[in-house]
C-alpha cells in the first residue's frame, strides 16, 4: 500500500489532470501534501505507456516535451493508455536539482523505495508498485543534469527475456536518435528506474540528450517527436512511423566505460561527442591552478568507442565521470 494518493483516475477515459498527494507534514505545512502533477489520457482500449520526466530535476527536455504532449494528446487518437508524469522527483524539479533538497534523495537511485520512507523513496514506491504494474512501456526522459553533458542517445538496460528485448529495441528504434546504447548496470545497481521496470517485466527506455542544466531547441524537438515515434510504434497512438536515421546500437559493459577524474582540477576535455576514440588515447588533462607549474595529469580512454556523453563544469574532483564510451559492435 502506498501513502500517495492520485486526485484523477487511471480507469476513466479522456483527458485527466490532478495530482499525486504525498503527505508531507512540516513546521509550515502541518497536514500538507505534496502535489506532484500526472496526467492520464485514454482512448480506446489498448495498451498502456507510461512516461516520465523529471526524475532528475535538473534536466528539462522532457518536462518540456511531456507537458506539451499532456496539452496536444488527445484521447481520440489513442488505442490505449498515456500515463505522464512530468515532474516525477517534484520537490528535485522545483529546485532545478538533480536531488531532493528535502532529503537529498535520487529519484534514480531510490527503487524500490518505501512506502514509509523519505518522499523520494515514497515516490519511487509509488511508481515501482503502482505505476509500473499497469503500464506495458515505461519511457524515462532525461539529460546530461548539471554535470555531464549527452549526444542524443536512447538507452535500453540488457533484459535477458528475448521477448522483452525485441519490443525494446523496436521502441528505441523507433525513437530515432542516431545513437542506442544497451547498458549492463555498473557493479549490479538495481536502485534505478530501469531495474525497477525489469522488476516489473516491462520494456523500458532512458532518453539522455543534452544536458548542462539549460534546454536546448534542437534537443527538445528530438525529443517530442521521439517521444511520439514511441507511442506510435507501441500502437498507442495511430499515425504512420517516419522513420529517417538507423540508429546505431553501442553497448556499455562496465567501468572501462567511463573515463573518471584522477585527480582533483580543472578538466580539459581532449574529445568531443559523438567522437570515434581508441582505447589508450587522451581523454582529457587537469590542471593544477592552485600549483600551476605542476604539469597537467594525463587521463586516457580505456575502451575504443564512441564519445556518448562528458562533464560539462570544467572544475572536477578525483572521482567524477569525465566520459562515457559506447563501444561499437
Ligand atoms: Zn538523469
Amino acid at each position: 500500500m502506498s501513502r500517495i494518493s492520485p486526485t484523477i483516475s487511471f480507469d476513466a477515459p479522456g483527458k485527466h489532470f490532478g495530482f499525486l498527494r504525498l503527505p508531507y507534514s512540516t513546521h509550515e505545512s502541518a497536514y500538507g501534501w505534496i502535489p506532484i502533477p500526472i496526467i492520464c489520457v485514454a482512448g480506446a482500449a489498448g495498451p498502456t505507456v507510461l512516461l516520465i520526466a523529471g526524475n532528475h530535476g535538473d534536466e528539462y527536455e522532457g518536462q518540456i516535451a511531456l507537458g506539451e504532449l499532456c496539452r496536444t494528446l488527445d484521447p481520440a487518437d489513442l488505442h490505449g493508455r498515456v500515463i505522464i508524469l512530468p515532474a516525477a522527483n517534484y520537490p528535485a524539479a522545483m529546485a532545478g536539482r538533480r536531488v531532493s533538497p528535502i532529503d537529498g534523495g535520487n529519484l534514480n537511485r531510490s527503487f524500490p523505495g518505501n512506502e514509509a520512507g523519505s518522499p523520494t523513496e515514497m515516490i519511487a514506491h509509488f511508481i515501482e508498485t503502482r505505476l509500473l504494474p499497469m503500464s506495458d512501456c515505461a519511457i524515462d526522459l532525461h539529460s546530461g543534469g548539471s554535470s555531464l553533458q549527452y549526444c542524443p542517445t536512447i538507452r535500453a538496460r540488457a533484459n535477458p527475456d528475448p521477448e522483452i528485448m525485441a519490443r525494446t529495441l523496436t521502441f528505441l528504434r523507433a525513437f530515432g536518435a542516431s545513437y542506442g546504447c544497451i547498458f549492463k548496470p555498473l557493479a549490479g545497481e538495481n536502485r534505478t528506474m530501469a531495474a525497477a521496470a525489469a522488476r516489473c517485466d516491462i520494456p523500458y527506455l532512458c532518453i539522455e540528450i543534452g544536458g548542462g542544466g539549460s534546454v536546448g531547441r534542437e534537443y527538445l524537438s528530438m525529443m517530442s517527436a521521439g517521444v511520439r515515434r514511441i507511442l506510435i510504434a507501441s500502437g498507442v497512438l495511430k499515425g504512420e512511423l517516419d522513420l529517417q536515421d538507423e540508429t546505431r546500437i553501442l553497448s556499455v559493459d562496465g567501468f572501462d566505460n567511463y573515463v573518471y577524474a584522477s585527480e582533483s582540477g580543472l578538466f580539459e576535455p581532449l574529445a568531443e561527442l559523438g567522437e570515434l576514440i581508441a582505447a589508450g588515447q587522451p581523454a582529457a588533462r587537469i590542471h593544477f591552478p592552485d600549483t600551476p607549474w605542476r604539469e597537467p595529469a594525463s587521463v586516457t580512454f580505456q575502451t575504443t568507442g564512441r564519445v556518448l556523453c562528458r562533464r560539462f563544469p570544467s572544475l572536477t574532483k578525483r572521482g567524477d565521470c569525465l566520459y562515457e564510451v559506447g563501444a561499437e559492435a
